[in-house]
């Protein structure tokens, strides 16, 4: 069977749908189809988020894609309602608290002057003021530490997605359910999607957004895309002590963890020998027993006498060339779009993703959000854009 559409999205994680909804906002009125492989999102990236916001990043554009994301998040519960079914996606704005080493000062010194530059709004904080501020902290082997004092914390993840998808359904688009297989290749464009089942989508433009699929959709296209799926595990865990205003904090052993509800979560991106390019979905307990735990109790001493209760394994879409955002139009196939690779900041990237995507459907420009440094170009280019806060 062959339909046809104006515009199709592979993939109805945050991303497609965030893209499918600033369509259908900003007045797109072609044929537009969301194709999802597994309506349940048993295994997205946006299922299994850790679902955090920072504007501590390294590069300008980074920043500027999350200082949009925060805006919209606070403005969510309108943006995304449907009637008077306002969804909540409990944004908790408790900042981020990037803590480094004398050896690691400097870094953290230029990414404040490349944050203060870009508008945001960041302090460095020396031991005495860290102390004051949270005396749960160990200040063992601190130089300083960055804290972000507003538009930064952590947020529903999972229900942002659903909320997207939701509101773009209720404004008229059409989620299919399928995997793309293939793809039918005109000499400088996709004609068509094939699905596994044999059925055929044409289509004027394809959106990929297929989170750590994606290096293999853009395959279908005899498109090189260094996207591949990553394990990142979380774990959950109880203290009885209370950690007043703790926000999430980058340990300088790389070590995160923030509150989750009465509980706290943790993780670490693991040693690249622990990081296989073809992954499973089972959690590596021994990650948090031989590196997590040990950095936790040395940084907090309450998290001396904590107890694990639940973790959570889930893949990455992981830019192996920079760790960046890859967005935008490929620069011969022109109606291919990219939507991939945010490398663990995509969820709070997506409202900026998707507002930006529309933009270029629509109008051929970026208007409210720039993410032109995120550009496939950079990849042929040999040109990396190097994100030096990867969490
Ligand atoms: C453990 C963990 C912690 C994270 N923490 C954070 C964080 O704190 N902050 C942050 O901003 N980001 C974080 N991320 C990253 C963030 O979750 C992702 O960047 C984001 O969810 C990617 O969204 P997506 O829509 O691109 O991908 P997904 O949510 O994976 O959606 C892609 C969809 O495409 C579908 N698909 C794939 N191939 C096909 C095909 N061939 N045909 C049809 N459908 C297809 C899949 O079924 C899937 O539903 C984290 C990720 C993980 C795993």
């Amino acid at each position: 069977m062959t339909e046809s559409c104006d515009v199709a999205i592979i993939g109805g994680g945050a991303i497609g749908s965030a893209i499918a909804f600033f369509l259908l906002e900003k007045g797109f009125g072609g044929r537009l189809a969301v194709i999802e492989r597994d309506p349940s999102y048993r295994f997205a990236s946006s299922a299994l988020s850790a679902s955090s916001i920072r504007q501590q990043f390294s590069t300008p554009v980074n920043i500027a894609l999350s200082r949009f994301g925060i805006d919209f998040l606070r403005q969510a519960g309108d943006r995304l309602a449907i009637g008077d079914d306002r969804p909540v996606i409990g944004l908790k704005e408790a900042g981020y608290l990037f803590l480094a080493s004398p050896e690691g000062l400097s870094i953290l010194d230029k990414n404040h002057l490349v944050q203060r530059a870009a508008g945001a709004d960041v302090a460095l904080l020396p031991p005495p003021k860290l102390e004051a501020r949270f005396p749960w902290l160990s200040l063992e082997g601190l130089a300083a530490g960055s804290l972000g004092l507003s538009g930064e914390g952590w947020f529903d993840g999972p229900g942002l997605m659903q909320a997207f998808r939701r509101k773009a359904q209720s404004l008229g688009v059409r989620y299919l359910t399928g995997e793309i297989s293939g793809m039918e290749r005109e000499r400088n464009g996709i004609s068509a999607l094939l699905f596994g089942n044999g059925s055929r989508l044409t289509c004027g433009t394809v959106v990929n957004a297929a989170g750590p699929q994606a290096g293999k959709v853009a395959a279908l296209a005899g498109l090189t895309l260094p996207v591949e799926p990553r394990k990142r595990c979380v774990f959950v865990f109880d203290c009885r002590a209370p950690l007043p205003d703790c926000p999430l904090v980058i340990d300088t052993s790389g070590v995160w963890f923030r509150p989750e509800g009465a509980r706290f979560i943790a993780g670490i991106s693991p040693p690249p020998e622990r990081d296989p390019q073809d992954p499973d979905f089972d959690v590596d307990y021994a990650l948090f027993d031989e590196i997590v735990w040990p950095a936790l109790a040395a940084r907090v001493p309450a998290f001396e006498a904590i107890k694990l209760t639940s973790a959570w394994a889930g893949h990455y879409e992981y830019n192996t060339f920079d760790q960046n955002g890859v967005v935008g139009p490929h620069p011969e196939v022109r109606n291919f779009l990219f939507a991939n690779g945010f490398s663990g900041h995509g969820i709070q990237q997506s409202p900026a993703v998707g507002c930006a995507i529309a933009e270029w459907i629509i109008g051929g420009a970026y208007r409210s959000v720039d993410p032109s440094d995120l550009s496939y170009d950079r990849i042929p280019a040999g040109q990396p854009l190097r994100e030096l806060n990867i969490v």
